[in-house]
């Protein structure tokens, strides 16, 4: 996998589990974009963050 903003190589992966969904950060180290995914699918930060709030 390459950055889709500057095809770098070196990026940085972190998983995290968000409402019981494995999504990955990726940031890329050489012009800091960063994009989530969800099993491979490309997910919008809008969605990441939609994930992440707690609704009680
Ligand atoms: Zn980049």
């Amino acid at each position: 996998m390459t950055c889709p903003n500057c095809q770098g190589a070196r990026l940085v992966q972190i998983g995290l589990t968000l409402k019981e969904r494995k999504v990955t950060m990726h940031s890329c180290s050489k012009c800091d974009t960063r994009w989530w995914d969800n099993e491979g699918q490309r997910v919008g930060l809008t969605n990441v963050l939609e994930m992440a709030t707690v609704r009680r």
